[in-house]
């Protein structure tokens, strides 16, 4: 039996095939237009190819208050979470998809809490409070294992439960392994997602936080990712220096992991910070109000990363790096254990289903190509 969810996008999805209003808004629109009627696994690749920019709620003639209701943004966010949760492995997690920020808030706490017993532990009694200088500072502290054989196992976790999440998602929508092995259409949608081509809309940006265009929400998510990508290279850096040449952490403020980590760090800060603004502005009525939190907690934990890791940086030769590096390291280790289980999933979802998009475009050009006597 379907969920209501699935048959409100059904009834939502089926008026909008029959107006074709929004045609040219997305790539929701042509891709709907292919299908006549809709399986669980076409809503659910529609609801997730939606960036949720909310062009179709203000310019739809059958928004509420008109009887019709139709409401594809609210609709398709409250098939997405439904979807988060259908593919969610292992299943026995999935409640933590609730939509809420309680899961994050609570695994960063417990996560925070661990750090700081093995920072009491590790480095001894007073250890915390006191001022480490010179290589190896942060190994005084906690120790080497500590540090990097949690870190690694947490982000070596993260990277299989969503490769695995993207595969349950490929098949729960209807595609099939031959269509996931079509390089052409994952390279269409990697261009797509790097320059963020979809959050430009017509040009004029997303009708987001209100009514009005506006690229902010664009170049927010922008420094976020780029910001989140610096970041990556600084900390891949380190490893390198640290494992392969036998530097040990912190590093001169000039050097490349330092300089590249500030640079991600700014950027990742100004990123969350602009998009935390935008959510308290936003206008609520296309909004799925209850993945509100979840979504907030995402957000809000990137912005704790960032601003924990710039601190940690401007303040590690004084009495408050240790209280800095537990936050910080707490911070980042609730960031990788619960990016399976919330926001972030849109990103591997919606890069799944632009890649899904790309090639039925593609078969659909050859298709009619072939078709076309002309040609
Ligand atoms: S959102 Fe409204 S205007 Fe746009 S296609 Fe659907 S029914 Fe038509
Ligand atoms: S909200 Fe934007 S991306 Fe989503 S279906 Fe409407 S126009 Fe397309």
């Amino acid at each position: 039996m379907r969920s209501n969810n699935l048959n409100e996008a059904e009834r939502v999805l089926t008026i909008c095939n029959a107006c074709r209003y929004c045609e040219g808004f997305c790539s929701v629109f042509p891709a709907m237009e292919l299908r006549r009627a809709f399986t669980a696994g076409d809503l659910n690749y529609l609801a997730n190819l939606c960036h949720n920019c909310r062009g179709c709620y203000y310019a739809c003639q059958y928004a509420p208050p008109h009887e019709f209701q139709v409401n594809v943004p609210q609709t398709l966010a409250r098939l997405r979470l439904e979807t988060y949760r259908e593919c969610c492995r292992p299943r026995l997690f999935r409640s933590l998809l609730n939509g809420s920020a309680v899961p994050v808030g609570l695994v960063t706490a417990l996560a925070t809490a661990l750090v700081l017993f093995a920072a009491r532990f590790g480095g001894g009694p007073g250890a915390l409070f006191e001022t480490h200088l010179g290589a190896g500072a942060f190994y005084r502290l906690i120790p080497y294992w500590a540090m990097v054989l949690p870190f690694t196992a947490a982000a070596a976790l993260a990277i299989l439960v969503l490769g695995r999440g993207l595969t349950v998602f490929w098949s729960a929508t209807g595609g099939n392994p031959a269509e996931f092995r079509d390089l052409r259409a994952h390279l269409h949608a990697a261009w797509d997602v790097l320059r963020l081509r979809y959050l430009e809309g017509g040009g004029d940006g997303c009708n987001y936080p209100d009514e009005r265009f506006s690229m902010s929400r664009r170049y927010f998510h922008h420094a976020v990712f780029h910001g989140f990508l610096l970041c990556l290279a600084s900390t891949s850096l380190a490893f390198v220096y640290d494992h392969l040449l036998g530097r040990a952490a912190p590093y001169p403020v000039l050097s490349w992991p330092v300089a590249l980590g500030t640079l991600g760090g700014l950027a990742l800060l100004i990123g969350t910070g602009g998009m935390i603004y935008l959510k308290t502005k936003m206008d609520r009525a296309p909004a799925a109000e209850e993945s509100f939190g979840m979504d907030l907690a995402f957000v809000l934990l990137l912005f704790a990363v960032s601003l924990t890791g710039l601190l940690l940086l401007l303040l590690r030769s004084t009495p408050a790096m240790g209280t800095l590096l537990v936050l910080h390291l707490g911070c980042v280790a609730g960031f990788f254990l619960t990016l399976p289980y919330g926001k972030f999933l849109h990103s591997v979802y919606r890069y799944a289903a632009l890649a899904r998009n790309a090639g039925e475009q593609f078969r659909q050009r050859a298709g009619s190509a072939e078709n076309d006597p002309s040609a």
